[in-house]
């Protein structure tokens, strides 16, 4: 479905990012994976190029800096790629009583989840404009739609990315750029290992969860095909939920 285009993945080495690299892969894709840890990101690009095709590249590099952005943009730009399809999937989740969150806290949250978003659309907007058009597929949250207490500066900076995507949306549809967001629910992943040890609240969430379980990165990886498809041209500036029916129930 994908042969020959070019997806870049941010936080791709690991989590929900690494499940949507291994979707396009299958699919036939060229994968750039895009993190801070070098060594972490070689290997998940070595394990997700399963045939031995070259097919997945690894680039080192903070979001949240911009520097970093331009100089892994410069360097993409040396190995010949443009981007056909971006997922925005890097994210921090730092946790603190509002009262006692520093700024240094708060700005790194911000720097990472909301202003990566933007500072990779950004570079990618040449290129798709060069090749008529592409896909910008953004990983929101719940905590976009609903709150819970410790963790302000995450779900400030998820209510951005939601409406960031919009922005781009409407700026950016003249030059036939689709941009959308996910909201996953509860997904089983790094980022939640402490939830899920946590006996009481691996309760609650399936409780509280209509489809009954956590939800897999493999479940948000399927959203994120269909965005990028041609199927979803004429769809943008839509947020689109990956959460066994939680935002839909009281
Ligand atoms: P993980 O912690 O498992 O993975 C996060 C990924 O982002 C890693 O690849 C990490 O690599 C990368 N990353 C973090 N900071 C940066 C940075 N500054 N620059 C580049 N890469 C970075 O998280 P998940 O897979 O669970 O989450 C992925 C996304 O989905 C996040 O945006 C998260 O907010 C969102 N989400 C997750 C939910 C869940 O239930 N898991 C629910 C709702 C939303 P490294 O640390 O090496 O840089």
């Amino acid at each position: 479905m994908f042969n020959g285009k070019c997806v870049l993945i941010s936080g791709g080495s690991r989590g929900i990012g690494r499940a949507i690299a291994a979707a396009f892969y299958a699919q036939g894709a060229e994968i750039i994976i895009m993190s801070r840890h070098q060594e972490e990101l070689r290997r998940a690009a070595q394990e997700l190029d399963s045939k031995h095709e070259g097919r997945v590249q690894a680039l080192v590099c903070d979001v949240g800096d911009q520097d970093a952005v331009a100089q892994a943009f410069a360097q993409l730009k040396a190995w010949g790629k443009s981007v056909n399809i971006l997922v925005n999937c890097a994210g921090v989740n730092l946790r603190a009583p509002l009262a006692e969150m520093s700024v240094e806290i708060w700005q790194q949250v911000l720097d990472i989840n909301l202003t990566g978003t933007f500072l990779l659309s950004k570079q990618v907007f040449p290129m798709m404009q060069a090749q008529g058009g592409g896909k910008i597929i953004n990983i929101a949250s719940l905590m976009s739609e609903i709150v819970r207490p410790g963790i302000s500066a995450y779900v400030a900076s998820k209510g951005g990315v939601k409406m960031f995507t919009k922005a781009i949306a409407v700026e950016w549809a003249p030059y036939n750029i689709q941009a959308n967001a996910i909201i996953p629910g509860y997904i089983e992943t790094e980022l939640n290992a402490p939830l899920m040890a946590d006996e009481k609240f691996n309760q609650f969430i399936v409780k509280r969860t209509p489809a009954g379980r956590w939800g897999k990165p493999e479940d948000v990886a399927a959203a994120a095909l269909f965005l990028a498809s041609s199927g979803a041209d004429f769809i943008t500036g839509q947020v689109l939920a990956v959460d066994g029916g939680i935002l839909a129930a009281l």
